[in-house]
């Protein structure tokens, strides 16, 4: 049952319909761009050739929304500070071990030669990491949106609860809606040459904890209309409609698609947990955004014995990106992948260059394993 239930969200003849909905919609005198926040967007967009049934003046620009991605060298350098110099246990997703840090450093070569690094599936599996080796430190390098949020949120209370002593997190949680305002104030947004955000795909997951309403004093302040919207590309396409709509009526709202997993208020439960737990960073540096006031989460001085940035000596140290890699301005949505002289030539999936190759939720990765190469010689956005 449920894989029909998924199958109706790809069914090529609705997709159709759809895509002639939007051409009769769109007009053909303006250009609509539309920036899909969400790393997963990206990815749904080019499994599903998306763009191929939309008209040429609608325009999918990629955003900021893959939380390996936006992670700055410099998070990458504690990392590996904690894994080599301190030599604990150092658990993380998988993605994240890929990822270039300094001198082009990663922790997959920093575990070749030796450090104890561990992919995880969840927060959970680290702390059980921590239970079987007593006599180790165990670090949970937390990455993520506010999706993972929660489950990092839960293994705090729990290792709190168990009294556990040899287990500690590196908290690099990140929000969606101070990113896109980010995005919105940069000087540049406002440039000549530079990529105007008509209206935004919203995320799904990270609804889904947080509610729609978070976007509702963005969407009104920044006359940008948001439409929620789900991963399968029948999803996409009809928040491509629905925004389409919303802009030729000079509507600024927010509209939810995926009213099936996300309503207005969200997951209260999770949202307590997260509020216990964690309290806003003053000021957090992204990959690309530079630093943004109020867009991350540190661990709240009560969990200040599990926080890794108290527990560990770490250097803070400014390391810049590559210099020929365009990640910076492919996360805000001023590049695409394709204009990147190093994409799929010095920079593929094996030899990744800058984080949107490595990441599962990267549009360099997207581009590359979607066959979207043959993009190199259409316009830019
Ligand atoms: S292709 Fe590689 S080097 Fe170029 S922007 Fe993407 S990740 Fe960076």
């Amino acid at each position: 049952m449920s894989v029909r239930y998924v199958d109706e969200f790809r069914e090529s003849r609705l997709a159709h319909a759809l895509a002639a909905g939007i051409r009769s919609l769109a007009d053909p005198a303006r250009t609509y761009r539309l920036m899909e926040f969400c790393g997963g967007h990206t990815h749904a967009i080019f499994r599903y050739g998306v763009p191929d049934l939309l008209p040429a003046n609608i325009r999918l620009v990629h955003g900021p929304g893959c939380p390996v991605c936006v992670l700055p060298v410099a998070r990458i350098a504690h990392a590996l500070q904690l894994a080599s110099a301190h030599g604990v246990i150092l658990c993380t997703y998988g993605d994240l071990v890929r990822v270039p840090g300094p001198q082009r450093q990663s922790l997959l070569k920093a575990k070749a030669a030796g450090a104890d690094v561990r992919i995880v599936w969840s927060s959970l599996d680290a702390l059980k990491i921590a239970d079987e080796n007593p006599h180790r430190q165990v670090v949970f390098f937390a990455i993520g949106f506010e999706t993972t949020t929660p489950p990092t949120a839960v293994v705090l209370l729990q290792a709190r609860a168990l009294g556990v002593k040899n287990f500690s997190v590196h908290c690099n949680h990140v929000m969606t809606p101070p990113a896109i305002v980010g995005l919105l104030e940069r000087p540049e947004a406002q440039a000549p040459g530079s990529v105007p955000i008509d209206g935004f795909i919203g995320p799904a997951h990270v609804s889904a904890v947080i509610g729609s309403r978070p976007f509702e004093p963005f969407a009104e302040r920044y006359r940008r209309p948001v439409v929620i919207a789900g991963f399968e590309p029948l999803d996409v396409m009809q928040a491509i409609l629905m925004l389409i709509r919303q802009l030729n009526d000079g509507r600024a709202e927010v509209e939810n698609e995926y009213a099936r997993v996300v309503n207005r208020d969200g997951n209260t439960k999770a949202q307590r947990m997260m509020a216990e737990v964690f309290e806003r960073r003053a000021k957090f540096e992204w990959r690309g955004l530079g630093e943004l006031a109020d867009s991350a989460l540190g661990i709240r001085p009560a969990f200040a014995d599990f926080d890794a940035e108290q527990r560990f000596d770490l250097d803070v140290v400014a390391v810049a990106d590559h210099k020929a890699c365009d990640c910076g301005d492919i996360l805000r949505g001023v590049k695409r992948p394709t204009d990147c002289r190093l994409f799929a030539t010095g920079c593929t999936p094996d030899n990744p260059l800058g984080s949107c190759m490595v990441s599962s939720e990267g549009a360099c990765a997207a581009y590359y394993a979607f066959g979207r190469a043959r993009e190199r010689a259409v316009a830019p956005v």
